[in-house]
């Protein structure tokens, strides 16, 4: 009999055990034992990924995020510039007169807020470095309640404050913006001192705020004729939706889901929450791992499993959601032929950004040779990210995956010496065929294959 499903049928059958409540119904005191019991000893966690690829990805996704954010970063100064221009911008911004005219000085302040915002986000996700990591000093590489709290913390201000900022660009409404930087102001007043206060509060912010503050709650957020101020969306749950809605990705619902359960996640563990708390806040000791590079620990892996996917989130965010926001307050701002040059730079980075993220944990499909599988030949697979994974026999078919950029690898076996098969991509070689690869072809025998790719493309369109 095999092992290994042995230890998994006791492993399900006492786990089985374990979830039959031993007194049912339960009462108050049951459910406050079970707490008790869960929140003082912490179950070892499971290392449920692959350490160094996750290393992998998140220095690659936080290089993404880096990149994007310096094309914001290049075009902002345009952007700026071309608010301060009246020749650049549309009707509604021209003069003092016009009812937006004071955005030209709002949106960019906006931008660099969200910029500084996004690079405290970057400056969290950082990749471990594991460099001179041995067992004497894996300790280094633990992860406390400082570290999941610094992280989940930027994470909590990065969606927040651009989910509220792409609403606001969105809009481009006086009394909307009036109300958000009025409410911060009322609050920031209560605490702040004198001298603060002298640096931020001239007198005629003073006024708006006293005026502000002599509105009952309704008049604040219902935006009647009469009153300075409006708020439709209150809750960052309303907002998204309001974003999601505008941007048209109604079919993104999942994507929609997953930004409000950041911030839920978020949410707890900035406001010190019980769970957060006993589960970062641990000082058992932690078996140690090991992989290619080198020891480390559970805490390590756990977080880096949650940092790739805060920063998987993030970044998606950023190209699908933040950066079209800005593009549409853009629209109405600047003059159309000079905001078509914003638009297309900024596509490019999102087009970048969104493509470059789906090479991480993907799916690849390889055509092979039938016989080489369960062969003594070492296999050679080129992942598409251009590492290469040398598959030693025995051939474990659930272990092909390339340890660079976490790609999973399916194989696909073609009878005989098929030499090349024609693909979306092209003519590719199959592996373990007797024939070169096509890249190594002289360019006459490649031209001659694309011709042939060419000729069953047209046969194709024909029937
Ligand atoms: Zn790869």
């Amino acid at each position: 009999m095999n092992t290994e499903a042995t230890v998994h049928e006791i492993t399900e059958l006492s786990r089985q055990e374990e979830n039959i409540p031993r007194n049912w119904p339960m009462n108050e005191v049951d459910i406050l034992k079970s707490i008790a019991e869960n929140l003082s000893e912490r179950k070892s966690t499971a290392a449920l990924n692959n350490y160094e690829v996750l290393c992998n990805n998140i220095r690659y996704v936080n290089n993404l995020l880096d990149e994007g954010i310096e094309a914001l970063d290049m075009i902002h100064g345009q952007i700026n510039s071309a608010f301060q221009d009246d020749a650049m911008v549309t009707t509604e911004f021209m003069d003092q007169s016009k009812r937006l005219f004071h955005f030209r000085k709002i949106v960019p302040r906006i931008l660099l807020n969200d910029i500084s915002i996004i690079r405290k986000l970057i400056l969290y996700t950082q990749p471990d470095d594991r460099q001179g990591i041995s067992i004497e000093n894996v300790s280094a590489l633990k992860k406390t309640f400082l570290d999941f709290n610094n992280l989940v913390t930027s994470s909590r201000q990065f969606i927040d404050s651009l989910v509220s900022d792409a609403y606001q660009l969105t809009l481009l409404d006086p009394k909307t913006t009036n109300f958000q930087v009025l409410t911060s102001l009322r609050s920031f007043n209560k605490y702040a001192t004198k001298s603060i206060k002298h640096g931020i509060f001239n007198a005629e912010v003073q006024e708006s705020l006293v005026e502000f503050e002599g509105l009952a709650y309704n008049e604040r957020v219902r935006g009647q004729e009469s009153t300075i101020t409006k708020c439709d969306k209150k809750s960052f749950g309303e907002k998204v939706d309001f974003l999601f809605d505008n941007l048209g990705l109604t079919a993104e619902s999942d994507f929609k889901e997953e930004i409000k359960n950041l911030f839920s996640f978020s949410s707890e563990f900035t406001h010190i929450g019980y769970v957060s708390t006993f589960f970062t806040g641990s000082n058992s000791r932690e078996v140690i791992f090991g992989d290619n590079i080198g020891p480390y620990l559970p805490s390590t892996e756990n977080f880096s499993e949650l940092k790739y996917e805060i920063l998987e989130t993030a970044t998606k965010f950023y190209s699908k959601i933040y950066l079209p926001s800005v593009i549409s307050s853009l629209r109405m701002a600047i003059e159309p032929s000079i905001f078509r040059t914003f638009e297309n730079s900024m596509n490019q980075a999102i087009t970048k950004m969104i493509s470059d993220l789906k090479t991480r944990n993907s799916q690849y499909y390889f055509f092979i040779r039938q016989g080489l599988i369960g062969s003594n030949e070492a296999i050679d697979l080129t992942c598409m990210c251009g590492t290469i994974r040398r598959w030693q026999p025995p051939h474990d078919l659930s272990d092909i995956y390339c340890n660079n950029c976490g790609s999973k690898f399916n194989l696909l076996e073609i009878e005989g010496d098929p030499g090349y098969v024609i693909t979306s991509s092209g003519p590719i070689k199959v592996i373990g065929s007797s024939v070169p690869d096509f890249d190594d072809l002289p360019l006459d025998k490649q031209l001659a294959l694309l011709r042939q790719c060419e000729e069953k493309v047209k046969e194709h369109a024909k029937k």
